[in-house]
């Protein structure tokens, strides 16, 4: 994907999302940036609440074509849809019956929530992302601050990444 297919398929994006908006959400849904991503290998796309970013991935769309950009792009839609109304940013069942009802087939897609915990150093603001949580987090230090445990550089746990951040 060189920069002016990038910016030709990101512009049809965009179209999509404002289509998509339009007839599926009565435009209730917010701005978000769009962009094709080329590393996103074994995800469908993700979305990003807080930065408002919806990524698709490239290599899905060169093999499935731009119906499964289309369908991707729904998905994503409906998590912003439930954050906006206050809902978690997970496959619940309330996510699945509002992405059926506006279209959505429910296929292959599945759920990976990725490092949901971040923690970081307090000195540094060094961050280190977590699957699980830290059984205890005080009792590590962070190791670019000082390689032997140091209780002036703590980690801590700065936010929940789960309800920011979905890989679909
Ligand atoms: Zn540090
Ligand atoms: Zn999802």
């Amino acid at each position: 994907m060189d920069s002016k297919e990038r910016s030709e398929l990101e512009a049809r994006l965009r179209e999509e999302f404002e289509r998509l908006n339009r007839e599926r959400f009565d435009n209730s849904i917010e701005d978000y940036k769009l962009r094709f991503s080329k590393s996103s290998v074994r995800t469908h796309g993700s979305i990003n609440l807080e930065t408002k970013t919806i990524r698709i991935s490239y290599p899905m769309y060169e093999q499935h074509g731009w119906e499964m950009v289309a369908q991707t792009l729904l998905h994503e839609m409906t998590h912003a849809l439930i954050h906006q109304q206050g809902g978690h940013a997970r496959h619940t069942k309330r996510f699945w019956n509002e992405f059926e009802k506006r279209g959505g087939v429910r296929d292959r897609i599945d759920v990976k929530p990725t490092a949901p915990y971040v923690y970081a150093c307090p000195t540094c603001q060094q961050e280190i992302e977590r699957i699980r949580p830290m059984k205890r987090p005080w009792l590590y230090s962070c190791i670019r601050c000082d390689r032997n445990y140091n209780p002036k550089h703590r980690l801590y746990l700065k936010r929940e990444k789960g309800q920011i951040k979905l890989e679909c």
